[in-house]
């Protein structure tokens, strides 16, 4: 956010010029008065009930909140990202891996992308190549490492040759992973916490115990029910010292199941700070999913699981933050590449073999694949967005073929409202009194992209 207040600096007032307020703020109304943020700069501030005195005015001049009549301020959005982005990458090294440990899985859920796909996995010594791969190209900076698949520990031997090589090169790395839960028993999620340096779980959970089982559909599994193995698998991870993120898949058919599946998890997990949970919309993209009959019912659905969450204290919504974003995710960050089991290298988790960018033996890159990548797309809501700033989409990503429902839109803008207010709950006493304060979200979340 520094850096975005830096670029932007103060708006000059112009005398005999009208203002209005920029189209990138979100008003949340507070008990003291209302609070603005500034989806461009991040700055959030409080505007005392019945202020509006001319310094109030100025002030609000000055940091962007009121604008010219006339300001275009998607174009000055798009200038700011542009600068933003050259700085980055000017800074950028090699500092995110995604790692697949194999495309294979030991469940068919009906849903998955990958099906259909070709099933490999990484060899011992493909996954030693990948350590020294690392250590050059990081060149000695922090890694972060993204254990993926597949379910990635179906094949556990290249996570612990891989963690073990950057451990005897003194590489400082963290790890996280995305993973079905089923093979994460007390030994695997000590030695994950321990040597592999995994901080965080995501685990999904499709529905209560007969849901689950049916909709994993688990192969090679003499678990008499693994619903039952993960939730135990989840308290593991839990005890081992690592955070669990359970993704709540949901469409039309599990919907109501999965009020139950969070009041089961309250039950044996009671509040846990480690603990968080989040909804994620099937979308259909290979396997048929169950849709809802319309956007306003599966918003009205997620809603009201996110209250319930918000209620026993798992959504984790201050984990977003509202500056401006400069890139959507890995594929458009070359500080981020995505190793496959034999080596080769692309930039989106979610694609198979299409668009290799090159290996871990070369540093030659396809540059063009790299480049189309970054390439983004604007719907014909965006122009009009608060979270214009706040939003790239990228034109190749799958998930953006549909455009940005109205449904999306409200969900994301619920959700920054949501951690303004939290972020305001918390902060009351430094903001209260104050006529007029600033506050920076960004770095009191920790910089976090939502
Ligand atoms: S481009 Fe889309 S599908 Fe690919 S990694 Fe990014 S968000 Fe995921
Ligand atoms: S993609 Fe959706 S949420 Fe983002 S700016 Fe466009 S309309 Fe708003």
């Amino acid at each position: 956010m520094k850096t975005t207040i830096a670029i932007c600096g103060h708006q000059n007032t112009v005398e005999n010029t009208s203002y209005r307020y920029t189209k990138h703020c979100v008003k949340v109304p507070c008990e003291d008065g209302v609070l603005l943020c500034h989806t461009l700069t991040g700055e959030l501030v409080l505007v005392g009930r019945g202020e509006d005195s001319e310094s109030t005015t100025q002030q609000l001049i000055k940091s962007w909140f009121l604008v010219p009549e006339d300001f275009d301020e998607c174009k000055w959005a798009d200038e700011v990202r542009h600068i933003a982005k050259l700085l980055r990458t000017r800074n950028s090294g090699k500092s995110h891996f995604t790692i697949l440990t194999t495309t294979d899985c030991n469940a068919r859920c009906f849903y998955c992308y990958e099906m259909g796909m070709r099933r490999y996995t990484m060899t011992a010594k493909t996954a030693r190549d990948v350590g020294e791969y690392i250590a050059r190209v990081c060149k000695g900076k922090k890694v972060t490492i993204s254990w993926f698949g597949g379910e990635p520990l179906l094949n556990r031997e290249p996570i612990e040759i891989i963690s073990r090589a950057l451990q005897e090169r003194g590489i400082p790395f963290d790890a996280i992973i995305t993973s079905n839960g089923y093979y994460l028993d007390t030994a695997v999620a000590e030695k994950a916490a321990r040597d592999w340096h995994i901080i965080s779980a995501q685990i999904t959970i499709d529905g209560t115990e007969e849901n689950y089982n049916r909709t994993k559909a688990y192969i090679n599994c003499d678990e008499q029910s693994p619903y039952r193995r993960v939730l135990d698998n989840i308290g593991h991870a839990l005890d081992a010292g690592m955070c669990v993120n359970v993704r709540l898949n949901m469409d039309r058919a599990n919907a109501d199941d999965l009020f139950a599946v969070v009041e089961e998890l309250a039950e044996r997990f009671g509040p846990r700070p480690e603990l968080s949970v989040h909804v994620a919309l099937l979308k259909k993209l290979v396997g048929d999913i169950h849709a809802f009959t319309s956007g306003e019912e599966a918003l009205s659905y997620r809603n009201g699981i996110e209250d319930k969450l918000r209620e026993l204290g798992y959504l984790r919504e201050t984990e977003y933050h509202p500056g401006l974003s400069t890139n959507q995710c890995m594929a458009d960050n070359d500080s981020c590449e995505v190793i496959l089991p034999d080596g080769r290298i692309e930039k989106c988790e979610h694609l198979d073999e299409k668009e290799i960018v090159g290996d871990i033996y070369s540093d030659d890159r396809n540059k063009e694949i790299i480049e189309n990548w970054k390439e983004t797309v604007r719907f014909s809501n965006c122009a009009d967005c608060a979270l214009y700033p706040k939003c790239v989409s990228l034109k190749k990503c799958p998930w953006m073929q549909e455009g940005c429902s109205q449904l999306r839109q409200i969900s994301q803008l619920k959700r920054i409202e949501q951690m303004i207010r939290n972020y305001y709950l918390e902060n009351r006493d430094r903001m209260d009194g104050t006529k007029h304060d600033e506050v920076d979200i960004e770095n009191a979340t920790g910089g976090s992209r939502w």
